[in-house]
């Protein structure tokens, strides 16, 4: 059960990658890298439609915190814990091979650098993808629908008080296990169960900027230190736009509420800037900028939030409340397995053996719609009104935001998010979604709202 859309909250706001996480190696989470890079391997076979191979190009200049040689040792131990089963193995690049990768980054002071694959995804589809497969292996999913208290019976959670956020209904639903899987909100849930309990999760917060990549110049994925604080960061192909993110800092923001600011653009695009100097990226060049909260397990951590572990946390609450915390999006398939295992061992059943990294995601692959609907929503951009038409008849879009947000990605696509073509989708839905003309213009309304919530850059 879903409160607002599936992948509404962090999981569509990632960097979209499927990665080891080759930053992590500098704080030592060896396990973690590990992990995430057999989960790499697994939804690599398992989602083909959905995950692919991304190479990387790290250029290395004089004078940047990890040298040339440190970035072969540590990505030699990339592969190393991928156990050579990465799609390819990291390679040395002189400075002549750095620029013929990447011929747009800056010239003064290469010396050299590395090149380097991990995965890129799309991250609320691979969210749904999963939806739907739970729902064709039997689960009822429920999205625009909150959890608003729990049903007790003495020290027993015995299920759910939900309220329908589109027929504005409140139905229970009763449970014998429930699971707290509700990412940066999950301390809110857990005090439904025990009033008393401290904070599971440490909120970090992340923006991404999206700018014309004809601007920027790189031509594959590349991996930049910060000239400001010397963090890793990306700058990520995303067809017509490059992705460059992310920040990461403490906030007490509340979920429903992140935004990227000024200081978070200007961070993104000063630290770009100096790598592909020609860009003169400026805030006019940004096409959207948005922000998520990463919920890490807060564990005491008071440090950098940089150097805050990305392992996830599994636990029991006293009224038998399962409550997820941490973790990341490429490990998911591995949580979930825990989390499943240990409720069916609450029910008092026997385990048995996960097949989740050995099935295919069938909920990846797209069912065609047939019919005169391939006319773009925005001109030039890839999604189609036979996109807006697969997303309300097979995958489970209930509004207009739905739809532009998390089926395509209009709403990150262009400077206008995709507004001026909103009433045209909602006409070409409103047959099946039945909707009047008052309700579609009501759809317009809310997504125009929920853009402004979304990508309103702070000052
Ligand atoms: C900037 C950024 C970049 C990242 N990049 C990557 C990356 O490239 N690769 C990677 O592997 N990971 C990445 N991550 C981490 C990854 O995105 C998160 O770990 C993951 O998406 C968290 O998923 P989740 O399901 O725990 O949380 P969420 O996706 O936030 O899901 C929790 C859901 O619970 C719902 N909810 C809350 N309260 C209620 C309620 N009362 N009733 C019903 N539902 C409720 C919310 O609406 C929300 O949709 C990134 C994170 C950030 C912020």
């Amino acid at each position: 059960m879903e409160r607002d859309d599936f992948a509404g909250g962090t999981s569509s706001r990632s960097s979209r990658l499927i990665h080891g996480g080759v930053r992590y190696l500098e704080h030592g989470y060896f396990r973690l890298v590990s992990e995430a890079s057999r989960e790499r391997q697994t939804l690599l076979r398992t989602a083909p439609h959905l995950v692919r191979p991304l190479q990387f190009t790290w250029p290395v200049y004089r004078g940047a915190r990890i040298g040339r040689w440190e970035l072969r040792a540590g990505l030699a131990l990339y592969d190393v814990l991928a156990r050579f089963g990465n799609v390819g193995r990291h390679h040395g690049l002189s400075a002549a091979a750095v620029l013929a990768a990447e011929p747009a980054l800056a010239r003064d002071g290469l010396t050299g650098g590395a090149s380097y694959w991990d995965a890129a995804t799309d991250d609320a589809a691979i969210t749904l993808a999963n939806v739907l497969d739970a729902r064709a292996a039997g689960a009822v999913v429920l999205n625009h629908a909150t959890l608003q208290s729990v049903m007790t019976d003495g020290d027993r959670i015995t299920g759910a008080v939900v309220r329908d956020e589109l027929a504005g209904d409140t139905i229970r639903i009763a449970a014998r296990v429930v699971v707290n899987a509700t990412g940066p909100w999950t301390d809110t849930m857990r005090r439904m169960e025990d009033p008393s309990a401290g904070p599971a999760v440490l909120g970090t917060k992340g923006v991404h900027i999206a700018v014309p990549a004809d601007r920027i110049g790189n031509r594959a994925a590349v991996t930049m230190l910060s000239p400001v604080d010397g963090r890793v960061m990306f700058c990520l192909p995303g067809h017509a736009q490059t992705i460059i993110g992310t920040t990461d800092t403490t906030t007490t923001a509340l979920p429903d509420r992140v935004r990227a600011n000024r200081d978070d653009v200007r961070y993104l695009l000063e630290s770009a800037n100096r790598f592909f100097p020609a860009a003169r990226l400026g805030p006019r060049d940004v096409i959207a900028a948005w922000a998520g909260i990463r919920p890490l397990v807060s564990g005491g951590h008071t440090g950098d939030p940089a150097s805050a572990s990305r392992e996830h946390s599994i636990t029991l609450g006293p009224r038998g409340v399962i409550a997820i915390s941490g973790g990341k999006l490429t490990t998911y398939r591995k949580i979930a397995e825990q989390a499943v295992d240990l409720a069916v061992r609450q029910l008092k059943r026997s385990v048995s053996p996960c097949v989740t990294a050995t099935t295919t995601l069938r909920g990846a692959e797209r069912t065609p719609v047939f019919g005169q609907l391939f006319e773009p929503i925005v001109e030039g951009q890839q999604w189609t009104l036979s996109d807006a038409t697969r997303a309300v008849e097979h995958e489970l879009a209930c509004t207009l935001t739905d739809i532009l947000v998390r089926r395509t990605k209009v709403a990150f696509s262009s400077r206008d998010h995709g507004i001026p073509a909103a009433p045209r989708v909602a006409a070409v839905v409103a047959h099946h979604m039945g909707w009047d003309a008052r309700e579609c213009a009501r759809q317009v309304e809310a997504y125009r709202a929920e853009v402004a919530r979304l990508f309103t850059v702070d000052d």
